[in-house]
């Protein structure tokens, strides 16, 4: 790796640390001390906070961020679905006679989100990393307060972001930070995460230029919807690192197969309802066991149980539910409130069990094996024995 980027990212480390320092006289930080930063639990816990606070405001900083932006920013376009992006999109390929094209980060979910890919093929336009007419990159952050756009790219996006040639930025709306503060408590977190990855961060603060060619498109697709639900629209705050996938037990067995979605694992449990239909995607809201295994190692401490929970009482109340679904509802809440009838012996219950379920759901999992007596009982037994 050349000097100028180890240069680069040792500067990027100190100035992360020192501004974390300062951090206690700013406007966020000031029920914090500055011990807070050395300590990675609480980074988090900070970090969390202070992004879920961020989607509470997103309407104002969405508006601070659209008042600030000056004619030196280059465009900006807002769109409200991937299909109106795309449309977009294919008026500057056609209007510039586009026929190449660069993607920084091809892994991004953002590009599946809106079909990128299919649509440059649609369009003829071809990958060429070397001579490129047009390049995208996905913006991770946009700050409010200076307008600069967060990209955490790769060795290549510096260089990238010089060349004179037609420069996309997508970003959802969901993405925007009050200010350079709470990035850079971001940058820290992501930073643990790629480490722990074995790869490298290369953090960029760029102030989009006209001169330079610069496009931002600002997506909504239904995460405004989600916005409506003063619960649920935490959700807006997941970092998408996928920790939770991976000690999700429902995950494990399904895989994101059953989701058929770009979205999947328990923050899919919560969002795809919201961000589809909710009558397509209700189910994924059930498929929770409330393990809380996710929420043990979620960076940004988002409380999914209580989301998902939520969306179940939402169906609920909202009349999401048929009529032999709320009937279920209704007898187990019955039953569940009911000492007497958790206490039958468990033959009894397996039968009731039966009755409840749908002849789908016996037909593709086993029931639940009662224990012959409940918690109750056997707990009673044991006051009885050791008095
Ligand atoms: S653990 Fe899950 S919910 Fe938490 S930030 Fe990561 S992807 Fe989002």
């Amino acid at each position: 790796m050349s000097s100028y980027y180890e240069n680069f990212i040792a500067e990027t480390e100190n100035n992360i640390s020192a501004k974390a320092n300062d951090m206690s006289k700013g406007g966020l930080s000031t029920a914090y001390d500055n011990s807070i930063y050395a300590d990675q639990r609480l980074s988090k816990k900070h970090l969390g906070f202070a992004l879920k606070q961020n989607v509470e405001e997103l309407d104002h900083l969405l508006t601070s961020f659209d008042n600030k932006w000056q004619p030196l920013n280059g465009k900006k376009y807002w769109f409200t679905n991937y299909d109106d992006l795309l449309r977009g999109l294919r008026t500057i390929v056609w209007d510039k006679n586009v026929k190449s094209y660069f993607i920084d980060d091809k892994n991004s979910y953002l590009w599946s989100e809106i079909g990128l890919l299919s649509f440059l093929k649609r369009e003829k336009v071809k990958e060429n990393e070397e001579w490129p007419n047009i390049q995208f990159f996905e913006v991770n952050k946009i700050i409010a307060d200076t307008n600069q756009f967060l990209i955490l790219g790769n060795e290549n996006t510096i260089k990238r972001l010089n060349n004179n040639v037609i420069n996309v930025f997508v970003v959802g709306i969901e993405q925007v930070l009050k200010n350079i503060d709470v990035a850079e408590l971001y940058i820290k977190i992501k930073k643990e995460q790629r480490d722990a990855e074995g790869g490298r961060l290369f953090p960029i603060f760029y102030t989009p230029s006209s001169q330079n060619r610069d496009i931002l498109f600002i997506l909504d697709n239904m995460r405004s919807n989600v916005m409506q639900y003063p619960k649920q629209r935490k959700a807006l705050a997941c970092l998408h690192c996928g920790r939770c996938n991976e000690v999700c037990p429902v995950f494990q067995c399904t895989g994101d197969k059953a989701y058929d979605n770009i979205f999947s694992g328990p923050i899919a449990n919560i969002l795809l309802p919201h961000l589809e239909t909710i009558d397509d995607y209700k189910f994924v809201s059930y498929a929770c066991t409330m393990c809380g295994n996710c929420e043990k190692v979620c960076p940004v401490s988002l409380s999914l149980r209580d989301m998902i929970m939520e969306n179940r009482k939402f169906f609920l109340e909202k009349g999401h539910l048929s009529f032999g679904e709320k009937q279920r509802v209704k007898k187990l809440h019955k039953t569940l409130q009911n000492r007497k009838k958790l206490n039958k012996v468990a033959i009894l219950k397996s039968l009731k069990m039966r009755k409840m379920t749908t002849k789908e759901l016996r037909h593709s999992r086993k029931l639940t094996k009662f224990e012959k007596q409940s918690f109750n009982q056997q707990y009673i037994k044991k006051l009885k024995e050791t008095n």
